[in-house]
């Protein structure tokens, strides 16, 4: 049995981020083993709890994390409730910087390989870590000009902590493997130049993956505009709990961790979140600071049907 953590007034977002963050074994293995003094650091608070949680199994008053986060991110308002995906954005960039040690450019790559580089290299602020490492993967989005006599392919490195999946708004549900595909489908276009022989009209962009993290994130983005209306999209998905990801011959599995939840509606509404302990093989809601044993086919049942689900955690094997 694990800890939760106490709510300290509209902060189950961040407490069911930072569980979200916990079970994923390779992350909260490196924020544990990683030494830091100075307490005004992010990676120094999670340490702090997750030796808590994680081996003391008490639960936790985060109050000093809390505090840290809000100095750090004067953009998040205390005592209101945060978005679950954008808090794992920032305190992701955030342990990057605090990890980060300097990175050297080697002079040998060429093409492909030193325009990733170059692209990972400025995005980090000159900066490696494993955790950056863990968590960000690299997808080329390509556009070729349409005209036959040019066929110029202009491309560009992108990198993600998180692979933000739109959502249709319909009644019968959907497979989380479909929205995968449709992300990755081609995209039109209106109006693109040609650099190189000034064609102008429409064109297709589209993105494939070029690397793969070990620690892969998935948002489902349930808040999205529907013609004018701000909206939470309720519709199914089904999620897979194992995902298999092919880049060329290089093959990767995932097993889902961690699973962040948003109830109720746009306008107020609460995070849990639903975490595997690999350790005794048991999976757990946690509400702040209620941790409960729930089964595995309670979660398969979740997965199979649930209108809530808004953050997955998957880890490599
Ligand atoms: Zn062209």
């Amino acid at each position: 049995m694990s800890g939760g953590l106490t709510n300290l007034g509209n902060t189950c977002g961040i407490n069911s981020l930072l569980q979200c963050i916990c079970y994923v074994n390779k992350l909260r293995d490196y924020i544990i083993s990683n030494e830091c003094e100075d307490n005004t650091n992010i990676k120094y608070q999670l340490k702090d709890i997750y030796n808590k949680i994680w081996n003391d199994k008490a639960s936790v008053n985060p109050v000093g994390c809390i505090n840290i986060i809000y100095k750090i991110f004067p953009s998040l308002n205390r005592f209101e409730q945060h978005d679950i995906s954008e808090l794992w954005m920032l305190l992701s960039d955030k342990l990057a910087e605090e990890y980060g040690t300097p990175m050297s450019l080697p002079s040998n790559f060429v093409n492909v390989e030193s325009k990733v580089y170059d692209t990972l290299y400025k995005n980090n602020n000159k900066k490696t870590s494993e955790w950056i490492e863990s968590i960000q993967g690299v997808q080329i989005s390509t556009i070729v000009c349409p005209n036959n006599n040019c066929n110029n392919c202009s491309w560009n490195p992108e990198i993600f902590t998180s692979l933000v999946l739109d959502i249709p708004n319909q009644d019968n549900s959907i497979f989380l493997s479909d929205l995968m595909k449709n992300y990755f489908k081609k995209e039109e276009l209106n109006g693109w130049n040609c650099d190189k022989c000034k064609y102008n009209g429409n064109a297709y962009k589209e993105n494939t993956l070029y690397s793969l993290p070990d620690i892969l994130t998935v948002t489902l983005k349930r808040f999205a505009f529907v013609g004018d209306r701000y909206i939470k999209l309720r519709t199914s998905v089904v999620i897979e709990d194992e995902i298999t990801i092919t880049i060329l011959n290089n093959k990767k599995n995932y097993r889902l961790k961690s699973i962040g939840i948003h109830h109720g509606s746009i306008m107020g509404g609460h995070y849990t979140a639903i975490c595997y302990n690999s350790n005794n093989h048991c999976w757990y809601h946690i509400d702040d600071s209620s941790s409960v044993k729930v089964s595995v086919n309670d979660v398969l049942r979740l997965l199979q049907n649930n209108k809530d689900v808004y953050i997955l955690f998957y880890e490599s094997e």
